[in-house]
């Protein structure tokens, strides 16, 4: 299958048309670097075909521990880097055998095969606590360690390029699942790429490249849906009551034009877990929310 892969700068490639995490490549006269890798095994033979032809691997930056950026890793060479949280948690509970066929099962048949056999999950080789920064040949690559979508989230900012690969601290096609979020991280972490970054590219872990402008509107997607939670809790509904009945905008885990997306279940699910993460959380603030801008 032909794949439409954008070139965000001259030595920049990234895929945005697959299901889960966009992946990238960054070419350095020291090898090529990756950030993120296929949620479909069979998307990922097609981008491993590519990341090839751009000369060897010299490493695999991951964004978070969840299965749509990681299910792949296996494919890819270099060194794995991901923060402390990640590898933890991959270590502790990575995704397992008759979970994967399920979900492969639904929306990649084909890539069934290949996550048996020699497969197996692959687990990060260099961990980022805070920061790191890779001087390759002229290509400065800065890791951030940043809390929000995950406690776990790393991003990858190119001063040089200035570029950065935020993971899905930024999304572009709606929210991705709060199941796991920080509050208020969250919103902290979106201000930090807003004013402390020099970016004129923001490449999010789902969606369209986009920028600055993108990165505001998914801050106020994300602000009305959290604020929605807080003004149901405060006029006395139910946990229950608001996962019946709120559902926030999410083309990432959906059918698509392009590709099959989870099981209806699992979607619901997604929306469910993130409303009660996001309740429970704003409990522990005093249900006080407030009057966050
Ligand atoms: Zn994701």
């Amino acid at each position: 299958m032909a794949q439409n892969i954008i070139r965000v700068r001259d030595n920049i490639y990234t895929i945005t048309e697959n299901l889960g995490s966009n992946d990238s490549a960054i070419v350095t006269s020291a090898g090529v670097v990756l950030f993120d890798s296929p949620h479909k095994a069979s998307d990922a033979m097609n981008w491993r075909r590519f990341v090839e032809s751009l000369g060897p691997t010299k490493y695999l930056i991951i964004s978070d521990h969840h299965i749509d950026h990681t299910l792949s890793a296996y494919f890819f060479g270099g060194e794995m880097i991901a923060t402390v949280g990640t590898r933890d948690t991959l270590l502790d509970r990575h995704p397992t055998s008759p979970f994967m066929d399920y979900v492969l099962g639904h929306f990649d048949p084909t890539g069934v095969p290949l996550i048996h056999g020699d497969y197996e999950y692959r687990i990060p080789d260099i961990t980022v606590t805070d920061r790191m920064t890779l001087f390759l040949g002229d290509t400065e690559i800065q890791l951030i360690h940043k809390k929000g979508h995950t406690p776990n989230n790393l991003m990858a900012y190119l001063p040089k390029e200035k570029v950065l690969f935020s993971g899905d601290n930024v999304c572009e096609c709606g929210l991705p699942s709060s199941q796991e979020c920080c509050l208020p991280d969250v919103f902290d972490t979106i201000d930090f790429i807003l004013n402390e970054l020099d970016v004129d590219t923001i490449v999010p872990g789902h969606g369209d490249v986009t920028d600055k402008d993108g990165a505001r509107k998914y801050r106020q997607m994300y602000l009305d849906y959290v604020n929605e939670i807080n003004a149901r809790m405060n006029r006395g509904d139910s946990k229950e009551k608001i996962q019946d009945e709120l559902r926030f905008p999410d083309l990432i885990h959906c059918d698509t034009e392009r590709y099959t997306g989870y099981p209806d279940e699992m979607v619901d699910g997604f929306q469910r877990n993130s409303v009660s993460r996001i309740y429970d959380q704003l409990l522990a603030m005093g249900g006080t929310w407030g009057d966050r801008k």
